[in-house]
């Protein structure tokens, strides 16, 4: 007996490295997937939960609207049209969460002591202005998603597919976001803030990393935001008087006639007022009135697009 342990002193040979074999994938089969019951129970929770949000119910336009360069659009807004029923809202959704996880984080930021303390003021609720009807006038209003006090800025999270950075790349911001952005600084030098910057984020939705961010930083200009104003109101003033001239199915008929989008536009299409069939019988009555030549004459005075050389 000994507690000689051989040593084996001959110089170690070179193993051939071998990387592992993945293991097999088990052997599932398709076959075995049951019908899912839990999943329709799930997304009705989901999609009610969407359809409820504030924003899925906002019944006054807002700054984020008073942009567009979608005349026809515009006036739907205004005179109040239903949508169509249409799908819940899943990519908006996705940005409204992200827009939630970052109010909280700049908020937090703000409230602590180090040297972000009271920077930030995160969903900043302002009144950029007012749409003076004549029976039913009220201030538009909406909420700033950041608003920077050191650096005087305003700060617009745009949560988009590649082709809209890519849009944005070659043309610029859409005039809807610019306008947006402007009447947000509007709102605030209401309130006796300053304001110098208008920023405007697009963040990737489906890129691996913010890599592919596209930041947008323009100089406060509340000339953009004044004539959105200014046409929404015109606009409005057209459309109570058709109203009370003509009555309703006129004044849709007329709205039916404006101009739409040359570029694109979410809310084409998706107005129960705009289905149009194709079959007389079926198409709602605003294609089928006759609209006064006196009203037809209006339409042109009501710019789709902003032109700054004009004011
Ligand atoms: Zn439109």
């Amino acid at each position: 007996m000994s507690d000689f342990i051989p040593i084996d002193l001959q110089q170690p040979q070179p193993v051939e490295q071998r990387l592992p074999e993945p293991p097999m994938p088990p052997d599932v089969s398709v076959d075995l997937m049951e019908d899912p019951f839990l999943w329709n129970e799930i997304r009705a929770i989901i999609e009610n939960h969407i359809a409820t949000q504030p924003r899925s119910l906002q019944a006054h336009i807002g700054p984020s609207e008073l942009g567009t360069d979608c005349v026809h659009c515009l006036a739907a807004k205004l005179a109040g049209w239903k949508h169509a029923n249409q799908a819940v809202s899943w990519l908006p959704f996705i940005g409204t969460c992200v827009h939630e996880h970052f109010e909280r984080l700049f908020r937090d930021l703000s409230e602590g002591t180090d040297q972000y303390e009271h920077r930030w003021q995160t969903e900043l609720r302002v009144t950029v202005g007012a749409l003076h009807g004549i029976n039913d006038g009220y201030e538009i209003t909406g909420s700033i998603d950041l608003y920077d006090r050191k650096a005087h800025a305003t700060c617009d999270w745009k949560i988009v597919s590649d082709r809209t950075i890519k849009t944005v790349k070659a043309t610029g911001p859409s005039q809807t976001y610019r306008i947006q952005a402007s009447l947000y600084g509007i709102g605030l030098t209401r309130m006796g803030e300053t304001v110098e910057r208008s920023c405007v984020y697009y963040l990737p939705r489906n890129a691996v990393s913010l890599a592919s961010a596209y930041p947008v930083e323009m100089p406060f200009d509340p000339q953009p935001g004044m004539w959105a104003l200014q046409r929404a109101n015109m606009l409005k003033a057209f459309m109570d008087t058709i109203r009370m001239r003509d009555g309703l199915p006129t004044l849709d008929a007329w709205i039916n006639r404006l101009p739409r989008s040359s570029t694109h536009c979410f809310d084409c299409g998706t107005w129960v007022d705009d289905m149009i069939t194709g079959l007389p019988e079926f198409d709602p009555p605003a294609s089928r009135i006759n609209v006064p030549s006196e009203w037809l004459a209006l339409i042109p005075l009501i710019q789709p697009t902003y032109q700054p050389n004009n004011q």
